[in-house]
């Protein structure tokens, strides 16, 4: 079985995840999205429920599955005998980092592949981080999300400016 995995913060997973998800569904028998944890960056959501809100969108896609992983994630992918990395380009600024990891990838492990796929012009300028920008200053990021999420997204930051007001 061609079984690759889609690694990745996903804080929150946003449109352009859901395309590059879709599109390698397509090619690979089974997907794996890797949520990983790193301990030295707090997210917006816990891991928990970064792969709950993944899980939500992509229930109707039986051959996709969401894990999360810690550590390296070449070991992550030894464990569970995968052998493609698949990652999302966007414009120009993923494309030096993505290719340094893609070395170190490939000296710690050669019999791993990485795949690059293109971002869709629409989700070129997309990140979780510019989605949460907006939603903690009370924009509207529809057409950016799942829709299915939205509402864990607008839940999520008024307990944070709850908190953040509380004495
Ligand atoms: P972000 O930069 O949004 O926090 P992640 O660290 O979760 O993204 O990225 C996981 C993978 O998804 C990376 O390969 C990244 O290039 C890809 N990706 C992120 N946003 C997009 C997008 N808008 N279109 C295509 N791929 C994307």
């Amino acid at each position: 079985m061609n079984i690759a995995i889609c690694p990745g913060s996903f804080d929150p997973i946003t449109n352009g995840h859901l395309d590059i998800i879709n599109r390698s569904a397509r090619i690979f028998d089974e997907l794996i999205v890797g949520v990983l944890v790193n301990p030295e960056k707090k997210g917006l959501f816990s891991i928990d429920e970064r792969v709950k809100l993944i899980k939500k969108v992509v229930k109707n896609m039986p051959n996709v599955k969401v894990a999360s992983f810690s550590g390296l994630l070449i070991d992550f992918m030894k464990e569970r005998n995968i052998k493609v990395i698949v990652k999302g380009l966007r414009a120009v600024s993923d494309f030096e980092y993505e290719f340094q990891m893609s070395l170190m990838n490939k000296k710690l492990d050669p019999n791993i592949e990485t795949v690059f796929m293109m971002a869709s012009a629409m989700n070129s300028f997309l990140s979780s981080s510019s989605v949460k920008q907006v939603a903690m200053f009370g924009g509207c990021i529809e057409g950016l999300v799942p829709e299915e999420i939205i509402p864990d997204i607008t839940q999520k930051v008024s307990e944070i400016h709850k908190n953040s007001n509380e004495p």
